[in-house]
């Protein structure tokens, strides 16, 4: 079954690499371009090749094009979702390092790819995982062997043995030696944004655990700044999110979310432009799930996550967050999170979408997390597009509907800007200027229909 998908798909990349590519116009829809711009009301977008070509007021005339007709709808850039750990790279207790096995199963990584695309997230970025997996994954997306949101990846995460995260995946640091042959090693596979983590908290209610001292944590992000590469960073507390600041941190993987921030820390990463991942669908779903896990039931969550896994989610999962009382202490502290998030975006912080929760449809979730939090639905077209451009530095290729940009888009039946619930309309989704046949994705909604 995996065998003959796999043989299907490598012969329709190899249908698409060579087939020459028509125009595409987008005509007349009502354009949220991404920038934080006002609505444009009669746009017409025109695409060549994978790339956007013109953006118009009034008609564009274009011989041969393909038309979508963009009337009565919205066209928007597609969503970037930048925090996720891609399924299919490590096994065992997620929450319990030691127990975890690198693996390299592509098959289960694709299924996750495929609900992204479903849901209208044409990028996303892996924020730790199996180097030879993730990094084979991003190869086979950008040869086009795969269907698959764009990636961007870091690779293991960098912590201390026995600390945060310290699975087999991450890149424990014992000493400055082995640390910087480790980091060498890595920059061989060109990763996106290397993460890094200091949280000395453990797991929720573990014992504390050991972290990276301030001095090797400065050393070890200098020298990935200094060989040209990106960091972001696992905390949870202000402290820690401070002391990465002030060593050079390029983005942070998580807003503060263990007390209420204070002023001082609102104002030093605004000015800073620190692009922060929101991850509110992180600590609220796992308060939630305890009381109400209902939204399992959600026409989007059953179209594109397998029973098995949905059940697991309302039973096992659910049962599990309960029992080690996470359920319970996310309720408490996911408050701080929304604030936090809030303050930051009042600030003017660079906020982005992600949800360290990878589960297609929970990009959606965290959407409505930010209208709850007080943050209006057209500022979280920014936030879900062209901040998580920022996020991995590639503001310049994707994030809005601008010419020259990547033709990654995304067209709505209803406005985003009214209400966040809307960004599940989609009339299509476009990546790299081809538009994805929704229904022939490998998933729940299009099985059944089989
Ligand atoms: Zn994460």
């Amino acid at each position: 079954m995996v065998r003959v998908y796999q043989a299907a798909g490598a012969a329709l990349a190899l249908l698409w690499a060579t087939a020459a590519q028509a125009d595409l116009l987008i005509k007349n829809v009502t354009l949220y371009d991404g920038t934080g711009a006002p609505a444009k009301a009669g746009a017409f977008v025109l695409v060549k090749g994978d790339k956007i070509a013109q953006v118009s007021s009034s008609a564009i005339a274009a011989k041969g094009a393909k038309v979508i007709d963009g009337t009565g709808k919205y066209l928007m850039p597609g969503i970037m979702e930048s925090h996720i750990h891609l399924p299919g790279g490590q096994t065992g207790n997620v929450n319990n390092p030691t127990e975890r096995k690198l693996i390299i199963d592509k098959p289960t990584g694709l299924k996750y790819l495929h609900g992204y695309l479903y849901v209208g997230v044409t990028a996303v970025y892996d924020s730790g995982n199996n180097n030879d997996y993730i990094f084979a994954m991003r190869a086979d997306e950008q040869a086009g062997r795969i269907q698959s949101p764009r990636i961007f990846a870091g690779g293991g995460v960098i912590t201390v043995p026995n600390g945060y995260a310290a699975g087999p995946a991450a890149l424990k640091v014992q000493n400055w030696e082995q640390a910087k042959a480790e980091l060498d090693h890595r920059f061989t596979y060109k990763p996106d944004m290397i993460k890094m983590t200091l949280d000395r908290q453990g797991v929720m209610f573990q014992p504390t655990v050991p972290a990276l001292s301030q001095e090797m944590f400065a050393k070890v992000v200098k020298y990935i700044s200094d060989n040209g590469y990106r960091t972001t960073v696992h905390i949870t507390a202000e402290q820690d999110a401070e002391t990465t600041i002030n060593a050079g941190i390029t983005a942070l993987a998580h807003p503060v979310w263990r007390s209420i921030a204070n002023d001082n820390f609102i104002k030093l990463a605004a000015e800073k432009k620190i692009p922060i991942a929101t991850t509110l669908a992180y600590f609220g779903n796992i308060a939630r799930v305890a009381d109400d896990p209902s939204f399992f039931d959600e026409p989007l969550f059953k179209e594109v996550v397998d029973a098995d896994e949905l059940d697991r989610g309302k039973t096992v999962d659910r049962k599990r967050y309960i029992d080690t009382g996470m359920s319970p202490f996310m309720k408490m502290l996911a408050p701080h999170a929304m604030k936090n998030v809030k303050r930051l975006h009042d600030a003017g912080a660079v906020l982005t979408l992600g949800t360290d929760r990878t589960l297609p449809p929970m990009v959606h979730q965290e959407l409505e997390l930010l209208a709850q939090s007080g943050i209006s639905a057209f500022d979280c077209i920014k936030i879900a597009t062209l901040n998580g451009a920022i996020y991995v530095g590639h503001e310049k290729d994707f994030g809005s509907v601008e010419v020259g940009k990547w033709a990654d888009l995304l067209l709505l039946n209803a406005d985003p800007a009214a209400d966040v619930k809307n960004f599940r309309t989609i009339a299509a989704v476009i990546k790299g200027g081809k538009q994805i046949d929704r229904s022939k994705l490998d998933l729940p909604v299009n099985r059944k229909k089989g």
